[in-house]
């Protein structure tokens, strides 16, 4: 990889040959991917991207840490649309707001892009099998992701996983295995079959590839803005990888000259789970906490990629902000109706901490901002009927439609 100069770990500096199955630091630290930004400035321009037809992550492979010879995955990922949500910012208060759909992607969240990046590097590494743990979404986009290149996983969810998710786990053909327990237990079984077995790890906490394959959410953002730079990007957090990789994304396009400015990054956690927002309001080391939410894909009390991103919060200057379930569904149904967006509840999560956030006045009134949405509403279908509520459910008679109307104070004009 001539754009890639090594791993470094993020904790004692030490560096690491850029091989494919590279996984955390002796140390124990995580490994960040450093680039060869001068050489990566002599073979991308902007105008070179602009004339590029292929709509999917791989449009940015200069940027990504693959072999020329990798061949692009098939399904596919990225490329999901930035919708400008001018109702909404009314609403809310805001000079400007996109929505970054992320839900499109082919098995319906944003892990696509790290399953993507770990089934590429999978096949440089030569493997046949690939392996991890999850709360479900980077299970099914690696299922998904995996079956349409050939490879084989095995998989672990905590039991808790909601029933879309693993229904595409089944169908995508993974071995799954439903661990009764947290995340953390799950994870930590993973852990000890990976060792056993030599399997691939998909294991965002080990595998430094992965926030680089969710960097493009952030080059995407940037090419759709035309490269005019938002003044915050809103997500949500649980292990810690996406923030990370949004903010890798960030300072990459700024290292090569793309853009001459940085956002502040909103780190969205739920109340009853939100040990990075905590460990940044009080400035102290994190400590595990319970996993309390119905945010199931953020519901993370052992954030495995800490060290990334507090480090990424931080160095932009960010705002933390942790939601109650409440707001997540209230958030859910107000990207809903006000947008067309349907985000599960971690999804959306972004979303409830900026509403929040202009609700207490915590932002400028012309700020320019973006929330991604990291996961499609289908995936948990019993939390979004929850959050939005039941139809009007009546025998098909127009005199019962008239009276149900009068009843739900609908006027039907
Ligand atoms: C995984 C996930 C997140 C959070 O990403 P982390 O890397 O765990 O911080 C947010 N939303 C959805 C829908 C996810 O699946
Ligand atoms: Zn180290």
């Amino acid at each position: 990889m001539r754009n890639v100069k090594y791993g470094k770990c993020v904790r004692c500096g030490r560096t690491y040959e850029a091989k494919p199955d590279l996984t955390n630091c002796e140390c124990g630290g995580i490994l960040d991917i450093v680039y060869d930004y001068d050489y990566i400035k002599s073979v991308l321009t902007k105008e070179k991207l602009a004339a590029r037809k292929n709509y999917t992550m791989w449009r940015y492979r200069e940027l990504l840490p693959v072999e020329e010879t990798t061949p692009d995955t098939p399904l596919r990922v990225g490329w999901s649309p930035l919708y400008e949500a001018g109702r909404l910012a009314e609403q809310l208060g805001l000079g400007k707001l996109w929505i970054k759909d992320d839900g499109i992607n082919p098995t319906a969240s944003l892990k696509d892009r790290a399953s993507a990046m770990a089934v590429a590097k999978a096949g440089e590494a030569g493997a046949k099998v690939i392996a991890c743990s999850s709360t479900g979404n980077a299970a099914s986009s690696l299922a998904g992701n995996a079956a349409a290149a050939g490879f084989e996983t095995y998989i672990f969810v905590p039991s808790r996983a909601p029933k879309g998710k693993v229904a595409q786990l089944m169908t995508f053909g993974a071995h799954v295995i439903s661990v009764q327990g947290s995340y953390e237990d799950t994870f930590e079984l993973s852990k000890q079959a990976i060792d056993r077995w030599g399997w691939y790890n998909r294991n965002a906490a080990i595998n430094p590839y992965l926030s680089e394959g969710k960097k493009t959410v952030a080059l995407e953002i940037m090419e759709q803005l035309n490269w005019e730079v938002p003044d915050y990007i809103a997500i949500s957090v649980g292990d810690g990888c996406t923030i990370a990789g949004l903010w890798k994304g960030l300072k990459d396009l700024y290292a090569i000259g793309f853009i001459d400015r940085l956002p502040r990054l909103i780190s969205a956690q739920a109340e009853g789970c939100c040990p990075l927002n905590r460990a940044i309001e009080e400035n102290q080391p994190w400590h595990p906490m319970e996993e309390n939410t119905l945010a199931d894909s953020i519901a993370v009390g052992v954030p495995r990629n800490a060290d990334k991103a507090l480090m990424a919060i931080r160095e932009s200057n960010g705002l933390t902000v942790n939601v109650s379930d409440q707001e997540i569904m209230a958030a859910q149904k107000m990207l809903g109706s006000a947008c067309g967006v349907f985000g599960e509840p971690a999804g959306v999560t972004g979303a409830a901490g900026l509403k929040k956030l202009c609700e207490q006045g915590k932002l400028e009134k012309d700020a320019r901002v973006v929330s991604v949405v990291t996961g499609n509403g289908l995936k948990d279908v019993a939390n979004a009927i929850k959050a939005c509520g039941e139809p009007i459910s009546i025998p098909s008679d127009m005199n019962l439609l008239l009276k149900a109307f009068e009843e739900h104070g609908i006027e039907v004009e």
